[in-house]
C-alpha cells in the first residue's frame, strides 16, 4: 500500500507479450486513477535494495482505457529495462502519479495535417493519439476541431518490430483521416517482408510528396531513435518546415545514462 506522501503509486502487471527477445508489452493497473493525455509519458520504476531506479516510458493506451500499456525495448546493460524485463504478470513496479510530457496533439496552431514518424517503440504516443480519435470518431463525438489528418511512418529494421501494425493498419483501413506504412531497413534479414523497406528517414520525402503534406499545414512529430529524429529534422528543415512545426520526443541520448533530469532518474 503506498503511504500518504508517497510520489508513486504500486501498479502490478496485467498483462505481458513478448514480440522478440528485446521487445515487450506491458499492460499495468496504475493502482489508482491515472490522468494523462494521449502522447503523455509515465515514469516507471523499480524498488531493489532500498534503491528506486526509474525512467519514463510514453504511454500506448488511450486515456479511455483503465490499463496502462507500454512498449518496452531491453537495453541488455541499461539500468532499468533488465530490471523491468524480469517481471512477470501479477508483479508490482512503481509508477510516478503524474504523468509528464508535452508531445501531444497540436491543436494550437491551426495546422490540420499531423505527420507522425517513429522508430520502432517511438510509436507508443501515435497508437495513444489513434485509439482516442479512433474512440470519438466512433461514438460521433470528436471533440478534434476541423478536418484534421493523420499520417504515421514506422521504421524498424524487421516487421516483429513493429509491435502495433496490425492495429494501425485496421484503423487506416477503416477511416478517412489516417494512413499509416511501416518500413523495414534490414529486408534481407526479413525475407518475408513485402511492404516498404528503407529507414523512416530516407522515405520522409517520399511519403510527404505522396500525402501532400506541406509545411504550412503540417505539424511533424518525431518519436524514438535520437539519430533517426535528427536526420528527420534535417529532412523537414530543409523541405521548409519551421521549427515550430516539428514536435520531438527523443527516448535517449547516445551515451548517456538517466537522459532527462526529470523524466528519467535514479533515486536512492
Ligand atoms: C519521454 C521519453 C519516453 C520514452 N518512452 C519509451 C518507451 O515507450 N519505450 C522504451 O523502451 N523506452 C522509452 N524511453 C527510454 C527509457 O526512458 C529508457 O531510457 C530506456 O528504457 C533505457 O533505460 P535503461 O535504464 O535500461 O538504460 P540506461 O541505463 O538509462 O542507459 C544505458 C545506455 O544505453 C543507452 N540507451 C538507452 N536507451 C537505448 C535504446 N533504446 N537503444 C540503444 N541505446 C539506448 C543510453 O544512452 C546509455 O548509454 C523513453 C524516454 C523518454 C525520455
Amino acid at each position: 500500500m503506498p503511504f500518504p506522501g508517497d510520489k508513486h503509486f504500486h501498479a502490478r502487471i496485467l498483462e505481458r507479450r513478448d514480440l522478440s527477445p528485446d521487445l515487450w508489452l506491458l499492460r499495468l493497473d496504475p493502482g489508482a486513477p491515472f490522468k494523462f493525455l494521449a502522447g503523455q509519458y509515465a515514469t516507471l520504476g523499480v524498488e531493489q535494495n532500498g534503491k528506486r531506479t526509474e525512467r519514463a516510458y510514453s504511454i500506448v493506451s488511450s486515456p479511455y482505457e483503465d490499463a496502462l500499456e507500454f512498449f518496452l525495448e531491453l537495453v541488455p546493460h541499461g539500468e532499468l529495462t533488465p530490471l523491468l524485463y524480469n517481471l512477470k504478470e501479477g508483479d508490482a513496479l512503481l509508477c510516478r502519479k503524474i504523468a509528464k510530457g508535452r508531445f501531444t496533439i497540436d491543436l494550437r496552431s491551426g495546422r490540420t495535417q499531423h505527420l507522425l514518424v517513429s522508430t520502432v517503440t517511438g510509436v507508443a504516443p501515435f497508437v495513444s493519439y489513434i485509439r482516442t480519435l479512433y474512440r470519438d470518431w466512433k461514438s460521433g463525438d470528436s471533440p478534434m476541431p476541423g478536418n484534421h489528418k493523420f499520417y504515421c511512418l514506422q521504421g524498424g529494421s524487421r516487421s516483429w518490430e513493429f509491435g502495433y501494425r496490425e492495429e494501425l493498419e485496421r484503423y487506416a483501413a477503416e477511416v478517412p483521416w489516417f494512413k499509416y506504412v511501416a518500413t523495414v531497413s534490414r529486408p534481407w534479414e526479413d525475407e518475408k517482408w513485402k511492404g516498404e523497406t528503407g529507414r523512416v528517414d530516407d522515405l520522409l520525402r517520399k511519403y510527404a510528396n505522396l500525402w501532400d503534406l506541406r509545411p504550412e499545414s503540417t505539424t511533424a512529430y518525431l518519436c524514438g531513435h535520437p539519430n533517426m529524429v535528427e536526420n528527420a529534422r534535417g529532412i523537414l528543415q530543409r523541405a521548409g518546415w519551421k521549427k515550430g512545426a516539428m514536435f520531438e520526443e527523443l527516448y535517449f541520448q547516445p551515451g548517456k545514462t538517466g537522459q532527462s533530469e526529470l523524466a528519467n532518474s535514479a533515486i536512492p
